[in-house]
């Protein structure tokens, strides 16, 4: 098991504090590509299921992504939550069993991020959050699917994640608000691709520190 729905209060603590920890370069990055509120949304939503942590302690793997899900889809807002909600209401949906292994997180992950590219009619390319998610997912996918130990999972991961916002930063931007500002938009990585990865990377080293 990668880790117990109990230990998700923590985790949810420590991706908020990741998020405040950033608030300042996100919000420029934001500001300069979007509205600027790409923080406050996110914090809010953070903060939401923080004072929810009773809840999540007492479900299962399934349910406690379907209710992250559900959350998230109703505190967010913005284009983000409904993104992020989206792809846990699709984790929770498609997780079958109550226990989470390595390869069913890979799976499950894998077909949240698909149901983000259609919730958001987009994909890799773009400038969006997706493109640190997409290589992500597939990155699990295959070394999952190797079975490669789990230390090297979680490295390869944040490198793939770091790498997947660093590529934004020459795309043009073709889906959400950036899509107004055309080629201007170069020059800069996007918002939610760094606070996805920002995420990914404290939850990677959260797991590696779990064993
Ligand atoms: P909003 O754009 O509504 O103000 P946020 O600021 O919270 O919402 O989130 C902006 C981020 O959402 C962007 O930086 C981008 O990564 C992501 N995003 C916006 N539209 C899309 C889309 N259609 N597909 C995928 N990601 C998107
Ligand atoms: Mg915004």
């Amino acid at each position: 098991m990668l880790v117990a729905p109990k230990m998700l209060p923590n985790v949810v603590t420590l991706l908020y504090d990741t998020i405040l920890e950033n608030a300042d370069e996100l919000e420029e990055l934001d500001r300069i590509l979007g509205d600027g509120d790409h923080v406050v949304n996110l914090l809010r939503g953070l903060e939401v299921l923080k004072t929810k942590s009773g809840d999540l302690v007492a479900v299962d793997w399934p349910q406690a992504f379907q209710f992250i899900g559900m959350s998230l889809m109703s505190s967010v807002g913005g284009a983000s939550g409904s993104l992020y909600g989206t792809l846990f209401l699709k984790m929770g949906g498609a997780l079958k069993e109550s226990e989470l292994t390595t390869n069913r997180m890979a799976d499950i992950f894998s077909q949240g991020v698909d149901a983000m590219k259609a919730r958001g009619k987009s994909d890799v390319g773009e400038k969006t959050m997706l493109d640190v998610l997409v290589p992500v997912a597939q990155c699990l996918v295959q070394l999952s699917a190797e079975g490669v130990e789990r230390r090297v999972l979680l490295a390869t991961v944040s490198k793939v994640a770091i790498d997947g916002v660093e590529a934004t930063r020459e795309m043009v931007a073709t889906k959400g608000r950036a899509a107004y500002l055309g080629s201007r938009t170069v020059g800069h990585v996007d918002a939610g691709a760094k606070s996805s990865q920002l995420m990914l990377c404290a939850l990677t080293g959260f797991l590696a520190g779990d064993d």
